[in-house]
């Protein structure tokens, strides 16, 4: 006997197929060892996993929890009235809001959603701006704080009104960060705003003054989104902070010949800035292996559930896969495994996860999958999952043992 473990879950299947034993101590995976050699590793305790899969816990890389209606009263979908106007759904949005339940009570039941599906790390957008002012953050970082048990989770402040056009909003923006937000957002600096250069001022501004990361929503179409994404390629460049920096939805990549995707898949790459997609409904996105191929990050995300904008969304990240595969028609075993990629080691780079995956000194957070590999898990969105967090289960098939919702 060499060690002694605090827990060690014998029969875990690898992404490999092979059976391994997986040793946690404080939290963190201290060894996996073939399962044919787990007699040498001594334990406190031990859990059988009976052979089910084992995968990193999923991280949801864009979310909204201050905006969405799950386990409130069910909103039918409000039409635009002349095409996609973010403007105008905003508006429609504020009325939805005021009507609807509770936020710390709406969040708590769509974290419950999210986490009971095996996400154990996460990166939200909270609105910040003059109709809201910093209340929504304050209330959204209150209940991260309830579950921190549970899952991590990022904050980005997010100028939902736009920067420039909404007077106060950078102010505001500014004072998230002693408000507990994590990065700065913004929002179509062009078509919003009609001030690229102004918006990308204020937004790599702030944090270049307060040292956070960047995601900018960008639903710009066609060129006019392509030049916005490429200022903030340079921007992210001339600032040092590659890395740091997502662009969200970048629809505009999925509106431009592949030749044009190459050049600007190429200085994405050289600037470091990740891609997030949704693999969004009828709309065209961006090419998830072209970017990949060239060295782009990109990653997935719900965005939103059941809220002004969308009644879809299960908040489940293994059916994001999913869509993203059959979206970007994705069918070898390695086109499946990009699609897995994006939501977990893909997610966790873009979101500078220093202690994630299956993998010796990371946190023990797993989720086990009745799936032969990883291939079928992604085509098949197999439910029964439990999900561990720091080696400690907190959800059995499917079900969280303990909500900071219900206590
Ligand atoms: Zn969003």
């Amino acid at each position: 006997m060499t060690r002694i473990a605090d827990t060690l879950f014998r029969n875990a299947r690898l992404a490999d197929g092979a059976l391994a034993a997986i040793a946690v101590t404080d939290g963190a995976i201290a060894a996996i060892a073939p399962e044919a050699a787990a007699h040498d590793i001594g334990a406190a305790s031990g859990v059988d996993l009976g052979g089910r899969l084992v995968v990193p816990g999923f991280v949801e890389g864009h979310i909204h929890l201050d905006t969405s209606f799950y386990g409130d009263a069910w909103r039918p979908y409000v039409p635009y009235t002349a095409g996609f106007d973010v403007r105008e759904r905003v508006a429609i949005q504020h009325r939805n809001m005021a009507a609807a339940a509770p936020m710390a009570e709406r969040a708590r039941h769509q974290l419950d959603l999210c986490i009971s599906n095996g996400s154990t790390r996460m990166r939200s957008h909270v609105m910040v701006d003059a109709s809201v002012g910093l209340t929504s953050l304050q209330t959204i970082a209150a209940v991260r704080e309830q579950y921190r048990d549970l899952i991590d989770i990022q904050l980005v402040a997010f100028p939902q009104s736009g920067l420039l056009t909404c007077p106060g909003t950078a102010d505001l923006l500014d004072a998230a960060f002693d408000h507990g937000a994590d990065l700065i957002g913004g929002l179509d600096p062009a078509a919003i705003d009609r001030d690229v250069k102004g918006h990308l001022d204020m937004v790599f501004g702030i944090a270049e003054k307060r040292g956070v990361g960047v995601d900018i929503h960008l639903h710009e179409a066609d060129t006019m989104g392509i030049f916005t994404i490429e200022e903030i390629a340079a921007r992210t460049r001339a600032l040092g902070m590659q890395g740091r920096v997502t662009i969200s939805h970048a629809y505009a990549l999925g509106d431009i010949p592949a030749d044009a995707v190459r050049r600007v898949a190429d200085s994405l790459a050289a600037s470091g800035v990740a891609i997030l997609t949704t693999a969004p409904g009828a709309r065209a996105f961006p090419p998830v292996a072209a970017l990949r191929d060239a060295g782009v990050t990109v990653f997935g995300g719900n965005d939103n559930i059941r809220d002004s904008w969308s009644p879809y969304g299960d908040g489940d990240m293994l059916r994001r896969a999913m869509m993203i595969g059959h979206r970007s028609d994705f069918r070898t075993d390695a086109e499946l495994g990009i699609a897995f990629e994006a939501v977990t080691t893909a997610g966790a780079s873009a979101l500078g996860l220093a202690n994630y995956g299956l993998r010796v000194g990371a946190r023990a957070d797993f989720v086990t999958l009745r799936a032969a590999h990883i291939p079928e898990a992604v085509v098949a969105v197999p439910k029964g999952r439990s999900v561990y967090r720091g080696g400690v289960c907190i959800v059995r098939d499917d079900e969280l043992i303990a909500s900071p919702a219900r206590a």
